[in-house]
């Protein structure tokens, strides 16, 4: 199923996108209330729109653009409306994305080719341990995705470990779609009950929604103790609902694979414009061949390295790094810029340490300061500098550490509304 074009020299699929920026640009002046409105406002003529590198001449849209203006992104009457998805906005309200046929059939085009690039073929068996309703996308993308390719699915969803390992014994399914961390509490099952997890039919989980991987492509601790308990394939995955397309890593694990058919990406600095090449940069995306909501210039939040050379596994197209973490979260220490994850990762494989969060704050002389506050039955000094020495061994810089009663910080971390585990409290005066 590899698409040809996905082994083209580079200049080459540069001018593929060119030729579809232009149709998508025409399609927006025809149908897009809101892009017709910034092209007017800022006196934009779409057809000197030619390079990718026109790109910067068009302003970037931004989540509380979607959240502000919902209707005026649709581009379809109702009636082409098929399936209605929605995506938690960062101003409380959540912002619906309309899917018209066609748009289901693309979502089914980049997932079957994005598994055939984790190695999928029709003779895979997937269990699905995502949620295929609740409005989300990426269930119903797997689903639509695996039947393109031919291959089996098992719609399990997600949690329940007893019906997922009946499932594993009465179907002999090979592979898992997962969140990773889910695939620990699996092995946790199996160890209580006796269950020989790894005699059992599984060889390989295709991963979202937590990071598998460090900048440097080594495994981060939550990889590491997969692995070493039981040694299936992992393939990592970057995706979400607006941009309707995955980053998947092939075989070499080096990276998630870009489609050039399907989406535009660029990676902006402070100032909205590209980073250079080896610099990390906040991932901003233009949907290709989308009906219902396409997106000129959308800017994820989400920052990361990406890769140019062509991959061990043929592929020529731009490898998209882990994502380093969100761009507000961004963390200015001592000359190093830092993102929570990597703080988390430390945190997370150091012994002795029972639960943490990570503060940040604005000192008095205006720049930030990282306060990490840990639980422990080891607090003191010898136990602070052996976690500052794994801070400085990974990242240079030490921040100031706290030792507080685990079952106060338990409090912070989980206040009781049953929302996911709150690791990092931002005090800065000013958010970027
Ligand atoms: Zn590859």
């Amino acid at each position: 199923m590899l698409p040809p074009i996905e082994t083209r020299p580079s200049s080459e699929i540069k001018s593929f996108q060119e030729e579809k920026l232009r149709e998508l640009l025409i399609y927006l002046q025809n149908k897009s209330l809101f892009y017709q409105d910034i092209f007017r406002k800022n006196n934009i003529d779409i057809s000197e729109i030619r390079n990718l590198e026109d790109l910067v001449n068009i302003p970037v849209t931004a989540k509380n653009d979607l959240q502000e203006r919902n209707d005026d992104f649709i581009c379809v009457p109702r009636n082409k409306i098929i399936d209605y998805i929605t995506t938690s906005g960062t101003l409380g309200d959540p912002v619906t994305f309309a899917m018209t046929d066609r748009d289901l059939d693309r979502l089914a085009y980049n997932e079957a080719i994005s598994f055939d690039c984790a190695d999928g073929s029709s003779d895979d068996l997937y269990q699905l341990m995502t949620t295929i309703d609740r409005r989300f996308m990426a269930g119903l993308a797997y689903f639509l995705g695996v039947r393109k390719l031919g291959a089996g699915i098992i719609r399990v969803g997600n949690g329940m470990p007893e019906l997922q390992w009946d499932t594993i014994r009465r179907f002999r399914p090979n592979a898992f779609i997962t969140v990773p961390s889910f695939i620990l509490k699996l092995i946790e099952y199996a160890e209580e009950k006796g269950i020989d997890y790894r005699s059992s039919s599984i060889r390989k989980a295709v991963c979202i929604g937590e990071p598998l991987r460090n900048p440097d492509f080594s495994l981060t601790t939550l990889g590491r103790k997969i692995k070493e308990k039981w040694d299936i394939h992992l393939y990592s995955t970057y995706a979400s609902t607006e941009m309707g397309t995955a980053f998947t890593e092939c075989r070499h694990g080096s990276g998630g694979h870009h489609h050039p058919e399907l989406i535009i990406v660029e990676f902006l600095d402070d100032n909205d414009m590209p980073v250079p090449d080896q610099e990390a940069g906040e991932v901003t995306v233009t949907t290709l061949g989308v009906e219902g909501m396409p997106l000129l210039r959308f800017k994820t939040g989400d920052v990361c390295y990406h890769y140019l050379e062509p991959c061990a596994c043929g592929r020529t197209t731009m490898r998209l790094g882990p994502v380093l973490g969100r761009k507000q979260q961004m963390i200015k220490y001592k000359g190093t810029t830092l993102y929570p994850p990597a703080l988390y990762d430390i945190l997370d494989n150091v012994e002795g340490i029972m639960n943490y969060f990570v503060e940040v704050y604005t000192n008095s002389i205006g720049t930030d300061e990282i306060l990490i506050h840990v639980g422990s039955k080891l607090p003191g000094e010898a136990f602070e500098k052996e976690i500052k020495d794994h801070f400085r061994a990974k990242l240079r810089v030490a921040p100031q550490i706290i030792f507080e009663p685990a079952d106060h910080i338990e409090k912070t971390i989980n206040p009781g509304s049953g929302r996911k585990a709150i690791k990092f409290i931002d005090k800065r005066n000013h958010t970027r």
